[in-house]
């Protein structure tokens, strides 16, 4: 892990010491760490900074935890996939009908977790299904025999194995763990050596742009290093004797964006989409390949910060009451960065019922169940830190709302629900 004050820090993707420093967010507690106040006294902090790659555009956190602390104390709470289930079958027949024979094809996902995608794959009767991840709890609930499990990282010595057993691969999938790599490098590598010449590495992961669009800062944490734009993600690839030749937005995740990439010279590089072209002169176009507009970014961040907590400290002094809304790392960002204390909020709360009774990250607030909100005496506002799901929360607690508690919306501007009369 980089130090502070030691070696200058190098671009996980092209080695180059040119980056700038966009943001620091000092020494923070991980984001999933939830804890006991037993825990508190040998509570673990690391430094977090993004930064910018002057020479090939990636923007990335440069401090990476090693994988054994990130996960010592990681708080696991199973996910509601189910939503997702629609968008892994969509994906499945889209890739089929797109790309594959399904008779002859081999199709391989790395990080593919309990085989959400791999199933609806099986079902559009592609020959070979290979799911490859390094979590033996989570692999072990696949429990398909139509999915060939490597339960390990992918690296070159299993693509190497995966070509020797099966033959190069037709498409390669990456899901959300693209951005969570920290030896991408080898990871790529792993890549170009079991593709086919005329194969397909498909990846989704969050996209830069709507993090600088809707000003989310709170996306940044130690587990998500990096922060693509196609421009980057070109660059990336070129060094591998790959491009990418199809973009697809995906609704989801609240801004992720889909790549399709593909060896230079083969079938597909010799189609690339409108859409590629468009967002590549997009992107020069705001300034994805400058440092100044990351700068700029920031500067745009750090006046959020002001008015976040001008507002919280003017709602402390008329004496409201004020408890957060989501305890997820999105709030730990945002609670560290914005320096959210004691002194401007009571406590947290979560539906997710298991996190009741543990405290969050260095700043320690209690967690409650949501069912807190249906006493006699709720807080006055909550902070949504959930602010991306804001439609669902608000229906989810018109009760609230209705005997007249408010919410504090944080981004994509600080802003009061339901709006103060004039
Ligand atoms: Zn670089």
């Amino acid at each position: 892990m980089e130090a502070r004050g030691s070696d200058q820090p190098v671009c996980s993707f092209c080695d180059s010491k040119r980056l700038g420093l966009v943001m620091d967010f000092g020494e923070v507690g991980l984001a999933g760490a939830f804890l006991k106040p037993q825990q508190f006294a040998t509570e673990r902090t690391f430094p977090m900074r993004l930064r910018f790659c002057k020479d090939c555009y990636a923007v990335q956190v440069t401090d990476h935890v090693p994988a054994d602390v990130l996960f010592q104390n990681y708080f696991y709470f199973s996910s509601s996939i189910g939503t997702l289930r629609g968008h892994f079958a969509e994906y499945a027949a889209e890739v089929t009908r797109r790309f594959l024979d399904p008779g002859k094809a081999t199709v391989l996902e790395f990080g593919c977790n309990d085989g959400v995608l791999l199933r609806p794959l099986a079902d559009q009767g592609i020959r070979t299904v290979i799911g490859v991840d390094p979590a033996s709890n989570v692999v072990a609930t696949i429990n398909d025999p139509r999915v060939k499990v490597i339960n390990d990282y992918f690296t070159e010595e299993v693509a190497r194995r995966v070509v020797a057993d099966y033959g190069h691969v037709d498409l390669i999938m990456a899901n959300n763990v693209y951005a969570h790599i920290p030896d991408i490098q080898a990871t790529t590598r792993a890549v170009a050596e079991a593709l086919h010449p005329d194969g397909i590495f498909a990846f989704e992961v969050h996209y830069l742009g709507k993090v600088i669009d809707e000003l989310q800062y709170d996306m940044i944490y130690h587990e998500h290093l990096y922060y693509y734009s196609l421009l980057s993600a070109i660059n990336h690839l070129a060094r591998y004797d790959m491009m990418v030749f199809d973009i697809k937005p995906i609704p989801i995740h609240a801004g992720s964006i889909r790549f399709y990439a593909c060896k230079k010279g083969s079938r597909h590089s010799r189609s690339v989409s409108p859409a590629v072209k468009a967002l590549e002169a997009e992107e020069r176009a705001r300034g994805f390949d400058r440092y100044e507009t990351f700068l700029e970014f920031s500067n745009t961040v750090a006046g959020h910060k002001a008015r976040l907590i001008e507002l919280l400290v003017e709602l402390r002094r008329q004496g409201h009451r004020i408890a957060g809304y989501g305890a997820s790392g999105r709030a730990n960002t945002m609670i560290q960065y914005c320096g959210i204390g004691h002194e401007h909020l009571d406590y947290m709360i979560d539906d997710a019922p298991a996190k009741a009774g543990f405290f969050t990250p260095k700043s320690h607030f209690e967690i409650f169940p949501s069912s807190i909100l249906d006493r006699d005496d709720p807080p006055d506002y909550l902070l949504i830190f959930a602010w991306s799901f804001f439609d669902e929360i608000r229906k989810k607690n018109s009760n609230y709302l209705a005997k007249g508690g408010r919410m504090i919306l944080p981004l994509p501007e600080v802003s009061i629900f339901p709006p103060p009369a004039p």
